[in-house]
């Protein structure tokens, strides 16, 4: 569905990713593992068009969108969910949501679907239904991160990208957060690339893992192979 052949993105003087190729098959979770600074970030933003690349080949389907704008990736499809969530905080829950839909909106489409789609948002998380009209701003941590999902499942996405969802949050909140994920997939079928700290957690969510260091994948494969890579338990698992 998605694949990222030999792409090099700079930041100035920079090279944060170095001739980095991966893929993504259609409902597949993926994850990106790595240190601070590894590149994984710069990986969403790259897909997303935030931080274009420099360099390689950047395939969404039959599209290549190395070059294209936030904008047109959102439309074809990749929304993507950004770090530290950035929900629009003096705005209810509500409006946020309706701004997930604004190329929707834009391109005329209907607001029954619209309204349907944000009725799914809060099947998916009731909290946010209970919340709708409370200012973005005042709510916790995890029910940012839920608004921050719903917004980009407002723009229809069929490939999701998830920076740190399960940053700062405690153990349930984050549970909470990736079953959400589990149901997207199984329900929608929808492909969901992730990075996280939490290496465990999302190891055992993903179908596929890949591991990077300073700006190159240094190993990649099935999640559950990567959970008994030795390297990895040491470098990114910790102590069980
Ligand atoms: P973290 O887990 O800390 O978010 P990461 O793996 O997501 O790390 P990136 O944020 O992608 O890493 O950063 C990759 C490299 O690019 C790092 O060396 C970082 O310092 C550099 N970098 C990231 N953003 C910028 C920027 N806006 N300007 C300059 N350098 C940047």
């Amino acid at each position: 569905m998605l694949r990222l052949k030999n792409i090099n993105t700079y930041y100035g003087k920079v090279h944060a990713l170095k001739n980095v190729s991966l893929h993504l098959g259609e409902g597949e979770i993926v994850t990106l593992i790595g240190a601070n600074g590894a590149g994984k970030t710069t990986i969403l933003n790259t897909i997303s068009g935030v931080t274009p690349a420099a360099s390689g080949e950047l395939i969404f389907e039959k599209d290549a969108i190395a070059t294209l704008g936030v904008d047109r990736i959102v439309k074809l499809g990749i929304s993507q969910v950004p770090e530290g969530r950035q929900v629009f905080k003096p705005l209810s829950v509500e409006d946020n949501l309706e701004l997930g839909a604004y190329l929707r909106y834009r391109g005329r489409e209907g607001k029954e679907a619209i309204r349907q789609d944000r009725d799914q948002v809060y099947a998916l998380f009731p909290r946010l239904k209970e919340r709708r009209k409370q200012q973005a701003g005042t709510m916790s941590g995890g029910e940012q991160q839920m608004l921050a999902i719903g917004r980009a499942l407002m723009a229809k996405p069929r490939m999701l990208l998830l920076d740190e969802p399960s940053m700062g949050l405690a153990p349930l909140v984050v549970q909470e957060i990736f079953r959400v994920l589990e149901t997207l997939r199984r329900e929608r079928g929808t492909t969901i690339l992730l990075v996280e700290q939490n290496a465990k957690a999302a190891l055992r969510l993903a179908d596929r893992g890949y591991v990077l260091e300073t700006g190159k994948v240094i190993l990649e494969g099935p999640a559950s192979e990567l959970m008994e890579n030795a390297d990895v338990k040491r470098a990114y698992l910790g102590k069980d």
